[in-house]
């Protein structure tokens, strides 16, 4: 029996997995409806189509091209992204996991390890504590994950604070925003298109989070309202974590298995659920395993995040007129950020002069 906490797309994808090859998996999910309330902008490259294919019903939009802004230049660069409802697209997941035979027990709340064999769950709207035996426990629980504090595997890492809201604002259907410079701090901000008339605009940074959120929406929009929140914490990757010790693993955010780049978490959890499905199955070290299938590209993103963080305005502003130029163009078109190590490889060799910047990569 394998308890897996968190209905969240590694926790619903693992499941789905793992109910696949004959396992018995009961996931736990806090919240009444999954999927909810929404943390996120729900934006993926096509790499996604690599795990499944999307229910029309999951996407928002998709989207052909990226502004990139810095402080005194703005290219526009072809690319291919997909916009999903966030919410719609958990619940596709949890279904898939259903439908290969996850038992799902939603309103039940992870409180802790009782012993080595079994969990302590509240049902909330029983209002009772059950225990749970399982062999396995997994915690897919997000940032805050209670399964790695109960494990004693909540390290020291770090979190961006995601300020995210839904604004009125018209833009291009076809194409979202990402701002650079001084006024994004360590990170950068967004502006993804929702509708003719809403987009979801937001900022990453590690702290003042209010104050860089509302300068941004006012410079970008001429408002200061907003239509709702879906703010959330961002973990930045933390390679020295250990996710696996006895019977207990972690996975996606709660592992911090996120693009230090981007902030996008969506496709490393899914990437992650393959091995640590193989790990379960075939009694693999998941420590090592996963470092082998995604730790390399994890670590890339974080260097280039940390190279970024040191960018001056100027600095992006000669960034952006080196990437504005068709044989930069192709590359970015045809490697996506999910399979970073081509990419850098070939923005390189087609654009030596990136490696002023490469240098910085490693000091
Ligand atoms: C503002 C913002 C924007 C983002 N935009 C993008 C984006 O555009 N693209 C992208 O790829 N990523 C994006 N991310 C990151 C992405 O949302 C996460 O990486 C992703 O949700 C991780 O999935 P997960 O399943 O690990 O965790 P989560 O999606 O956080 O799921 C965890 C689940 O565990 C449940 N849970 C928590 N504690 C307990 C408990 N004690 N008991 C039972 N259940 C519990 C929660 O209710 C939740 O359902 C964004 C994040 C933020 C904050």
């Amino acid at each position: 029996m394998i308890t897996i906490v968190g209905a969240g797309p590694a926790g619903s994808y693992l499941a789905y997995l793992l109910a696949n090859k004959g396992r018995e998996v009961t996931l736990i999910e806090d919240h009444d409806t999954i999927g909810k309330p929404v943390q996120c902008t729900g934006i993926v490259t096509h790499s996604i189509e690599k795990f499944f294919r999307l229910k029309k019903k999951v996407i928002v939009q998709k989207l052909n091209k990226v502004i990139v802004v810095s402080k005194n230049n703005k290219i526009s660069v072809n690319l291919g992204e997909i916009v999903m409802w966030r919410d719609r697209f958990d619940q596709f997941v949890a279904d898939m996991a259903k439908d290969a035979g996850a038992k799902i027990l939603t309103n039940h709340q992870f409180m802790g390890l009782d012993g080595k064999q079994s969990v302590k769950v509240k049902d909330k709207k029983a209002d009772k504590i059950k225990d749970i035996k399982t062999d396995i426990i997994v915690g897919a629980d997000g940032p805050y994950s209670a399964v790695a504090k109960a494990a004693g595997l909540d390290s020291n890492s770090k979190h961006y604070i995601g300020m995210q809201a839904k604004v009125k604002l018209k833009m291009d259907t076809g194409s979202f925003e990402t701002h650079f410079g001084n006024d994004f701090p360590n990170f950068f901000g967004w502006c993804v298109p929702e509708s003719e008339d809403t987009a979801r605009l937001g900022v990453g940074c590690f702290q003042n989070a209010q104050e860089y959120f509302y300068r941004f929406l006012k410079n970008r929009t001429g408002k200061k309202d907003v239509l709702c929140w879906e703010s959330g914490l961002i973990p930045v990757y933390n390679p020295k974590k250990i996710i696996q010790k006895d019977n207990v693993y972690l996975i996606g955010d709660a592992a911090t298995h996120v693009k230090a780049t981007t902030g996008g978490g969506i496709i490393p959890s899914l990437k992650a659920a393959h091995t640590l499905c193989d790990c379960i199955i075939n009694k693999k070290n998941y420590n090592k395993e996963f470092k082998k299938q995604s730790g390399r590209e994890l670590l890339l993103h974080l260097r280039i995040r940390n190279t970024l963080s040191k960018f001056s305005d100027k600095d992006y502003d000669r960034l952006l007129n080196l990437m504005d130029k068709e044989k930069v163009r192709k590359v970015l078109k045809k490697y996506d950020r999910d399979t970073p190590i081509p990419l850098v490889t070939n923005l390189l060799l087609k654009e030596p002069r990136f490696l002023y910047f490469a240098k910085m990569l490693l000091t």
